[in-house]
């Protein structure tokens, strides 16, 4: 190796820049055949480390936000869940919603892409730069009896606070106990104007009293959940039944 390549491999290790270490060789030659200047070549070197050091925070944010499955909104079929405008969905994607700190509602029957939503739209706040985490209802509750438990439900609660989203996937297919229902509003109202969450259901809001046990309790909690919130309501057969055909009668029994 020459003196000034090992030099810049050292210095590139100091830096802890091995994006631009990589790229170095291919970006110097395409300069000199393309007779870039001094600064095209400095910008396009920095790029490649800025560039390398999104994608991985990206990924890293991905990662700790726990989603069960990667879902993208390019992979849903609008053409299926027709219920939904495609613009308004994508308009989502470009999260206005969470730097206005406001929420997102899911509603609608199983399989209908709820979750896939709530995800797709996590992994775009990951990518842009933002905390995520994601739970379901059950988990959520269970992660806030904990603290509680411990007497650090009020750190807990402000721990939450700093993650911009949260997603709490299927409210309502457990009914909550009051302690449940309880740590719940706590949730949805320490956010309140200050951090987003996106919440899915398979429970219209009508059938929120009895998942929280009492009407006064739900409609306190929908009140807060609302006043700033995209509410989206999906309908439909279930995706995942997508490929039967589910308009032909039932075969015959056998004689
Ligand atoms: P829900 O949460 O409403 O019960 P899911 O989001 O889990 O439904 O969807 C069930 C499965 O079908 C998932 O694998 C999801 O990716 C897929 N799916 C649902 N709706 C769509 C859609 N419109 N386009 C593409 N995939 C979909
Ligand atoms: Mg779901």
């Amino acid at each position: 190796m020459s003196r000034p390549t090992t030099e810049l491999a050292h210095l590139f290790r100091q830096l802890k820049a091995p994006a631009a270490a990589a790229a170095l060789p291919k970006l110097a030659d395409r300069a000199r055949s393309e007779e870039w200047t001094y600064e095209q070549f400095a910008a396009a070197l920095l790029k490649t480390e800025t560039d390398s050091r999104d994608s991985h925070g990206g990924q890293a944010r991905i990662k700790a936000a726990r989603f069960p499955a990667r879902k993208t909104l390019e992979e849903f079929d609008f053409a299926f869940q027709s219920s939904l405008r495609r613009d308004t969905v994508l308009h989502l994607g470009q999260l206005d919603f969470l730097h206005g700190k406001e929420n997102i509602v899911l509603l609608g029957p199983p399989g209908t892409g709820k979750t896939h939503l709530s995800i797709a739209l996590g992994i775009r706040a990951c990518l842009a730069g933002h905390r995520v985490l994601f739970k379901t209802a059950t988990e959520w509750v269970a992660l806030l009896a904990d603290a509680q438990r411990q007497s650090r439900l009020d750190r807990e609660l402000d721990r939450l606070q700093r993650i911009p989203l949260l997603i709490v996937d299927e409210v309502g297919y457990i009914p909550f106990d009051p302690e449940a229902a309880n740590l719940m509003f706590m949730l949805v109202s320490r956010r309140y104007e200050r951090a987003s969450l996106i919440v899915t259901s398979n429970k219209p809001f009508s059938g929120w009293g009895e998942i929280f046990g009492d009407d006064v309790t739900a409609a306190a909690m929908i009140d807060r959940l609302v006043h700033h919130a995209e509410i989206l309501g999906l309908k439909g057969d279930s995706y995942r039944l997508k490929d039967r055909d589910l308009a032909r009668p039932p075969a015959a029994p056998h004689a």
